[in-house]
């Protein structure tokens, strides 16, 4: 069974980001690592080809300046393959100019499931892949917390607020797996030296067929028009029991329609 991972490569959270000055998006000039919430993907995807008995791992990232460094680390832990899409016109992609490019490079790798996180950590719009699937042609099921795949079929228990939801699609289709769902494994130092010799295919958009006013920020239908920091929180209100407390506690939760 060949699986295809959107993987994204985000600056490392543990250095502070910055944004740029006119159009408001962060930087990512320096380094790429893995995206956290991706290697839960990776390793579920890695499961599923073990399990299946063949197969392989491919995963499938649009990034700036060819970066591949988070690349290594998920082909460490044993994916046998990327597609980098990595293109100056692609400067400025909201999160559908990222999904046609994501989309149109996860068609040349035909996998028969396609996986990605739930949202990433450092744009999380949490909308990308459906809307890969969806530019796909693909039943997506999101928020997956067990993944199981036979016969042409793949069956999700789809974590909810009260439990999970069974849902049952065929194949191909797009599931997002949800963090914390299963344990990644750290790449050994077998899989660190093997990753270096494992195939990248970088790619520029018209490589994928698609046209550089459909990206970018030309393509762009949305705008960074503002940031600002968020609010401080404000101290919380201590409430002197006089007798009445609990009627002000509940008169209070009312407030805020929590009960
Ligand atoms: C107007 C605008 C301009 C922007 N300009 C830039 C820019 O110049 N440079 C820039 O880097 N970002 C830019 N961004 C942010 C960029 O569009 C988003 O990071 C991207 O659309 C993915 O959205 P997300 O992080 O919300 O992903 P989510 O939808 O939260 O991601 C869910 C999952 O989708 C997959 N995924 C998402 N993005 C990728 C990817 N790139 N490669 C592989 N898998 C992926 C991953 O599995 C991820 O965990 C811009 C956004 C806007 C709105």
């Amino acid at each position: 069974m060949n699986v295809a991972v959107c993987v994204k490569q985000i600056p490392d959270p543990a250095a502070p980001g910055s944004l740029h000055p006119d159009t408001k998006n962060l930087v990512r000039e320096g380094k790429l690592i893995l995206d956290d919430s991706d290697s839960y993907g990776v390793e579920m995807a890695l499961q599923l080809a073990e399990h299946a008995g063949g197969g392989e791992v491919t995963l499938v990232s649009m990034a700036p300046n060819e970066e591949t460094s988070g690349l290594r680390t998920a082909l460490a832990m044993g994916a046998a393959r990327a597609i980098l899409v990595s293109d100056e016109t692609l400067a400025g992609s909201d999160a559908l100019g990222t999904a046609k490019v994501l989309a149109a490079a996860i068609k040349r790798a035909e996998p028969d499931l396609v996986m990605a996180a739930t949202e990433s950590t450092d744009g999380y719009t949490g909308t990308t892949p459906a809307q890969v699937a969806e530019l796909l042609g693909l039943p997506s099921v999101t928020f997956a917390k067990r993944i199981d795949v036979s016969e042409g079929s793949v069956r999700v228990e789809r974590q909810t607020e009260a439990g999970y939801d069974e849902v049952e699609c065929p194949l191909p289709a797009l599931v997002t797996v949800t963090a914390g769902v299963v344990e990644p494994r750290y790449p050994s130092f077998k899989g660190i030296m093997a990753a270096k010799g494992k195939p990248v295919e970088q790619l520029k958009v018209t490589d994928l067929g698609l046209s550089p006013d459909q990206v970018g920020s030309a393509g762009a239908r949305q705008e960074v028009t503002d940031v600002a920091a968020a609010e401080e929180r404000k101290a919380g209100e201590i409430v002197v029991d006089e007798g009445d407390a609990h009627e002000r506690i509940i008169a209070f939760l009312e407030q805020l329609k929590v009960l």
